[in-house]
């Protein structure tokens, strides 16, 4: 197995890193950069700029609009973003739902809602967890029964990301209450604006209503937006989650995160020296940029093999526990080199929209607030406690 690079991916490197430097606007760039909360209207800002050069769906086919990337292009392009500041794609329609239409979903289907996805018009969300139905995915008890032309939908989601934008639900739902768990589950898209839906926010920790429950009361849904067929949606529902895991990695993540912390912890002093220079300080950030170079040397092998068509399986599993754990530390390490200028919780800075002024040097405003919001990624996508039994089973054999 070769990992270099070759000339043509050197050569897509650069105008990548062209590209991004002329098209993304610095207000844009600064906001990614010192953590600051994106707006709708700048996550819409970034798909457009995409999908005017073409690149927003860099795992489509080209007939509907994507670039049919290769896996090793589609690297270089995050970890360029990534350096780069720029925001990162919403996965939810474009790497998440569009797979699966392009899949088992219908050409109708891919004609309705791909094109939609890359203009902008619609915003997807993911209706899979319920309380008493998370890790125990297939315990789903939102119920979806047939009515003539409409199915009728009853029952609650739950950790809905961002849900409060979206106009769009991809959903598991119950269609039979008699088969076994597995088998007796559907995929439906659901029109949030639709009479009997109901989104409700969650605050998370760090203080922002990142994720929803979203209640279904009544909602009748045409039987056309259906995918798949009837009862099969648990083989639709699991071939999207090894799309989402292996998006986890976040490896171009890590990467800008560490080159901020290196910046932070040269220019912070501690006992007088720069903090770099404290032993434990620097052990630590040391440990973290070893086990960063491991994963994305694993990463760069999954990537490769992907390449050759290998579709990627339980590795999914084993990049999203390292990729979390490693953000998780790079952001407790972050979090740590701002110490007290840490403590003070300014809303005002975080929100990208206003003019205050940060207490603490750059990156102090926001590194409690990112340091609590990624304890969120040991758990969604899949725990990490869950992920670690698939990763001995299917890997170790034990
Ligand atoms: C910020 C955030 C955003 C999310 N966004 C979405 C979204 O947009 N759409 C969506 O559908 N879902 C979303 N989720 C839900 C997420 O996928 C679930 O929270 C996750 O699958 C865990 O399920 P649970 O919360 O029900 O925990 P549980 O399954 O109740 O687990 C509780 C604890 O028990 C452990 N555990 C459970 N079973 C086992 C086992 N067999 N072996 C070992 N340990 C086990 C778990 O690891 C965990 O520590 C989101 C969650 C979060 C936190």
């Amino acid at each position: 197995m070769d990992l270099n690079y070759t000339r043509e991916e050197q050569a897509f490197r650069t105008e990548v890193r062209q590209w991004l430097k002329e098209t993304l606007p610095h207000e844009l760039r600064e906001k990614v950069r010192l953590g600051k909360r994106l707006a709708k209207a700048d996550v819409e800002l970034w798909h457009s700029l995409l999908n005017a050069r073409g690149w927003l769906a860099p795992n489509w086919p080209r007939a509907y609009g994507g670039c049919e990337w290769n896996a090793v292009q589609r690297h270089i392009f995050e970890e360029e973003a990534c350096l780069a500041h720029a925001p990162r794609s919403l996965p939810f329609g474009l790497s998440m739902l569009a797979p699966v239409l392009l899949a088992f979903g219908s050409e109708e289907q891919r004609q309705r809602f791909l094109p939609r996805i890359l203009n902008g018009q619609d915003w997807w969300c993911q209706g899979y967890s319920e309380p008493g139905a998370g890790s125990d995915l297939a315990a789903v008890k939102t119920r979806a029964v047939r009515d003539g032309g409409h199915y009728v939908v009853n029952g609650q989601k739950t950790w809905t990301t961002l849900g409060q934008h979206a106009n769009w639900i991809f959903c598991l739902v119950r269609t039979d209450p008699d088969a076994k768990k597995q088998e007796g589950i559907s995929f439906l898209l659901i029109d949030m604006n639709t009479p009997g839906v109901t989104v409700r926010p969650i605050v998370l920790i760090d203080g922002e209503p990142e994720v929803n429950e979203v209640f279904f009361d009544n909602v009748r849904v045409p039987a056309e937006n259906l995918v798949g067929e009837e009862n099969k949606g648990w083989t639709y529902a699991k071939y999207l989650l090894t799309h989402e895991r292996t998006n986890i990695a976040g490896v171009g993540f890590s990467t800008a995160l560490l080159t901020t912390l290196k910046h932070v912890a040269a220019r912070v002093t501690s006992g007088g020296r720069p903090l770099a220079e404290n032993p434990h300080f620097a052990a630590r950030m040391a440990q973290a940029e070893i086990d960063l170079m491991a994963m994305a040397t694993t990463n760069l092998r999954v990537v490769s093999a992907a390449a050759k068509g290998q579709a990627p399986g339980a590795e999914s599993s084993m990049l999203k526990v390292k990729g979390t754990v490693i953000r998780q530390e790079l952001t407790s390490l972050l979090r740590r080199a701002m110490g007290p200028d840490a403590l003070p919780f300014q809303p005002d800075f975080l929100d990208g929209g206003s003019n205050a002024e940060a207490l603490g040097p750059d990156h102090a405003a926001a590194a409690a607030p990112s340091y609590f919001n990624m304890r969120k990624l040991s758990i969604f996508g899949g725990s990490n406690e869950v992920q670690r039994t698939i990763i001995t089973k299917a890997i170790l054999g034990l």
